[in-house]
Formats: structure tokens, C-alpha cells, sequence
């Protein structure tokens, strides 16, 4: 417990915030705001937010130690964020939007009347602190980009115990305004239990190379089980997509012999010609196994699909591959394929 009037630290708290002064209890009373009022300063522009690591350079405005940014005239609070910016707020607000103020505020300050607010020191930055104020007090919801800085945000409401704000971090979550990176949200979800949220992030990665070196650091934030949900997920993908190229409703669309004694042979249909084709051989085992499985819209510019489209019969140049027939039959499969974990 850093705030040494106090009688026992509050519940909860990965780190103890600490005051410079304090006021009794009775003096909080008395001075308790039913309304908030807090009020941001001209230079304060919400839309900044999410610049973290810029975190003293907001609007342009280079902030000092101690500037107040959040001011209410009748504040009885002050919370420093760690780089020394103060945030002037109503208890009554911290008490009603957050459990672990609930509790620092409950109990008993000094005997010794104070004139000047309480500071509290925080150990979350000026962009974070700000951010979750605003979202406590009803003030307009930050853009929460980039994703660190949303996780900071989350991680800090989570701190301070403080549900209203959770849910609405959590809403964002899924918006479409986030456009963030889905292994990420994943990992943030499946951490918390959002099934919704995770189950929809497992579907964007599907594009992904999850085997990719340079995803090793977003990986390692993924719980064991939830990634071997993942991995078994694209797997799977590919196992039933392997499957499904060779069943004999696809051969039929190729035009090439499936008997494993005539593989590859292919018979003109116009002229009666026979040659040995091993474009779809090929075709059928590399699909499965490439990094990404094409998604529907990209298997139309296949480089592939495109080589076997202009292959013609060497005596009457007939096309040797009924294309589009090959193309609507493996969108069929890949449209059948799973698009997401299981996590009900
Ligand atoms: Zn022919």
C-alpha cells in the first residue's frame, strides 16, 4: 500500500498508485460531486489518441510535468499519469466506474484538513490514463488503434477493476473500426474468454501463413490450447481440401483419367488425340500444400489456373481443361472448407 493514511491496500492491484496528500473522510464527503465534470482542455483533441510512444506530443502541444489536462474547478482528485501529467477528476466518479478506487477511497485519509486535491500517482502513461477517463465519464470513445495502445487501455481497465469501460473496450474489439492484426485479437479474446471475438478473428487469419518467421512474436501471446486450435484449424483446411480435389467429380471436370493406371492420360474428346497432362497432378497436390490456401477470390488469378486454361490439344487445339468447370468445382470445396475455431 503506497498511500500510507490508508489502512490496507486495495484488492486487485498489479501496482499501488501512491498520494502526495490526502484528505479525511469525512472532508470526501462533504465535498462529494454527484455530477461529472470533467473537462478537457482546448488543445485536447480525441482524435490524437493512439500515438503511444509519443506520449508528451499530443495536437502538437508539448505537455510539461504536472500540466493538468483533464480539469474540473472542483475536482477533489488528481491522478499524475507516469510521466507526470495531471488529470483533474471527482472521486465520485472513480468510486462509481471502478472497484479498486472504490475500495482505495473508502478508507480513512488523515485527520488533517487539506486545501488542495489528492494526487495519486499511476503507472500508466498519459494517452492510456486519458483514454480510459474519457471512456469512464461518458466522453467520446478514443480511436483505439494501434493495438498495443488498445491493449493498454484494456489491461488498465482490467487494473482498476472498472466493467463499464471493459465493455465498451470490448465492443471495439470487433467494430470494424478496428482495423487490427487478427492473431492479436485473438489472443486478446481467447484470453478473456470473448468467444465471439476470437471465433471471428480465427476466420482472418486464414490468409495467413501462420508458419511465417515474422509471426513468431504475435504467436507466442496465443495461450498453448487456443493456438493448437488455430493450427488444427488450418490443418484441417488442408487435409479436406486434399480430400476433395480428388474425388472423382473433380476428375470428371479435367478431363484427365483418375485410374491410377492411366494418371494423367488425357483423351481429346473432339479429336480422339491422347497425351499425358500432369498440370492438374500437379495442380491437385500443390494447392494443399502452399503456405496459403487460395481463397475464392484469389484462385481466379491463379498463375496456375491460368497456364492450364490456354493448354490446347496438339492436334485439333481444343482446351484441353474445361476451366471454369475446374474453378466452380473447387470454390464449391473451398466454400465447404471450415472458416473458423470451435470454441463453444
Ligand atoms: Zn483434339
Amino acid at each position: 500500500m503506497c498511500r500510507s493514511s490508508r489502512r490496507s491496500a486495495p484488492r486487485g492491484a498489479a501496482s499501488c498508485p501512491t498520494r502526495g496528500s490526502t484528505h479525511t473522510a469525512n472532508d470526501k464527503r462533504s465535498r462529494a460531486v454527484v455530477r461529472l465534470h470533467v473537462v478537457p482542455l482546448p488543445s485536447l483533441q480525441l482524435k490524437s489518441f493512439g500515438t503511444e510512444g509519443s506520449d508528451r506530443n499530443v495536437s502538437g502541444t508539448r505537455w510539461a510535468p504536472g500540466t493538468p489536462v483533464l480539469a474540473s474547478a472542483d475536482a477533489d482528485i488528481v491522478l499524475s499519469s507516469s510521466n507526470n501529467i495531471h488529470f483533474h477528476v471527482h472521486s465520485q466518479l472513480l468510486r462509481h466506474a471502478s472497484g479498486w478506487f472504490k475500495t482505495l477511497l473508502s478508507l480513512p485519509g488523515p485527520s488533517t484538513p487539506q486545501t488542495e486535491p489528492d494526487v495519486i500517482r499511476m503507472d500508466e502513461p498519459t494517452l492510456t490514463l486519458e483514454a480510459l477517463l474519457c471512456i469512464a465519464s461518458g466522453m467520446e470513445v478514443p480511436a483505439l488503434r494501434p493495438i498495443d495502445f488498445y491493449e493498454d487501455v484494456l489491461l488498465a481497465a482490467e487494473k482498476y477493476e472498472m466493467p463499464g469501460p471493459i465493455s465498451i473496450v470490448r465492443i471495439a474489439l470487433s467494430s470494424n473500426l478496428l482495423d487490427a492484426p487478427p492473431l492479436r485479437v485473438y489472443a486478446i479474446a481467447t484470453r478473456r474468454g470473448w468467444n465471439d471475438e476470437a471465433t471471428a478473428a480465427s476466420a482472418r487469419t486464414l490468409e495467413m501463413d501462420l508458419f511465417d518467421p515474422e509471426l513468431e512474436a504475435e504467436l507466442t501471446r496465443i495461450d498453448a490450447s487456443f493456438l493448437m486450435k488455430l493450427l488444427q484449424l488450418h490443418h484441417s483446411r488442408r487435409q479436406l481440401l486434399q480430400k476433395a480435389l480428388d474425388s472423382t467429380e473433380v476428375y470428371k471436370s479435367t478431363r484427365i483419367y483418375k485410374d491410377s493406371a492411366k494418371e494423367s492420360l488425357y483423351v481429346c474428346p473432339v479429336c480422339g488425340v491422347t497425351a499425358i497432362r500432369t498440370d492438374w497432378l500437379r495442380l491437385r497436390y500443390d494447392l494443399p500444400s502452399r503456405p496459403v490456401i487460395p481463397s475464392v477470390s484469389t484462385l481466379y488469378r491463379d498463375p496456375t489456373m491460368k497456364e492450364m486454361s490456354k493448354a490446347t490439344c496438339s492436334d485439333c487445339r481444343k482446351n484441353v481443361y474445361d476451366i471454369i468447370s475446374i474453378v466452380e468445382q473447387i470454390v464449391e470445396i473451398l466454400e465447404c472448407l471450415p472458416k473458423c475455431v470451435s470454441l463453444s
